[in-house]
Order: C-alpha cells, then structure tokens, then sequence
C-alpha cells in the first residue's frame, strides 16, 4: 500500500515472498518503506539488502509478533536515524490480547499501541534527535497513513466496549 503524498509505503507481510518484492520494487521507485512483519532477523536483511542498492530509500521496520496465540506476544518498534542509520527509537511492549478480546479489539492491538509510542515519539525534538550524529529526525508519518484517526477511532470503541463490559458485569453480580 503506497501512501502517495509522502513517498512512504507500508508493506505488511515484508520479511519475505511477494512483501519482499513489493519492497524492492518500491524502494526501485523512490519510496520510503515502513516494513512490518514477524521475523526480525529477515527484516533487517532486507533492509540491509535494500540500503545496499543505489538511493537514498529510509526504511523503518516493525516487528510484529502477531502468531503466538499462547502466552505473551512480544512486539517492538524501532526507527533508524535518517541520516546514519543509529538506532533513534525503540519501543518494545506484550501486545497480548484481552482475554474476551473479540473481532473488534483483537486484530490490531499492536497498532494501536505502536501508534501511541509514535505519538509520544514525534512529541518532543529531543526524542527524534540521533544520539550518535545529532541529526533531528523527521515527525514519524502518523497521518499520512492514517495512524492517528485509528488510534482515535480504537480508543472510543475499546472506551465502549470496556464500558458495557463494566454493565454486564454489573448486571450479573446484582
Ligand atoms: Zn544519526
């Protein structure tokens, strides 16, 4: 999916098969790349395959741990210095699901929660500033993909449901 007006692509599924090719394509045409997938050692292969070609391409990954079904689900988020690649951001956190967690809440947990880190990220200048060459880097697209109006959106459905959840149990007990 390419969001045009920023020149940044988000490719889920990116650690290999069509979402790899997808990126290399993409990064061919002068996109940035958000890759998102399960496995960390393949995505930064990737990344490191796709800063080896000729450009400029910025590439952030997401590690999104969404097939362990039991026990915790450990999920990160890291972002790169746009200029030198140090390692600026990252934000690790269980984005287990609730245990009721239904069609509503359960798919994007880790969205929302990553787009709340991205949030406080982009902030304050001194969380995006690069410890290691200085460089202040740019606010994290949030809008550009629609992360904010889902972060919102989520907050008033997951606010809902815990509030009838809140009334059942009430019902129940009484
Ligand atoms: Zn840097």
């Amino acid at each position: 999916m390419a969001t045009g007006a920023a020149d940044y692509a988000l490719i889920t599924g990116a650690s290999s098969g069509l979402g790899a090719e997808f990126a290399r394509q993409l990064a061919g045409r002068g996109y940035n790349l958000i890759l998102a997938a399960r496995r960390e050692d393949r995505l930064e292969a990737l990344k490191a395959e796709i800063e080896a070609l000729p450009g400029s391409t910025k590439i952030e990954v997401i590690v999104s741990d969404l097939s362990t079904e039991d026990g915790p689900q450990r999920e990160a988020v890291s972002l790169q210095c746009e200029e030198c690649r140090e390692e600026v951001f990252k934000y690790e956190f269980d984005a287990t699901p609730h245990p009721d967690a239904d069609t509503i809440s359960h798919p994007f947990p880790s969205l929302t929660v990553s787009a709340k880190a991205m949030t406080d990220y982009n902030s304050a200048t001194a969380n995006r500033t690069c410890p290691k060459c200085g460089h202040v880097n740019a606010p994290f697209p949030l809008r550009d993909w629609g992360w904010e109006a889902y972060v919102d959106q989520s907050a008033t459905v997951h606010d809902g449901v815990g509030a009838l959840r809140d009334a059942a149990g009430q019902l129940s007990s009484d």
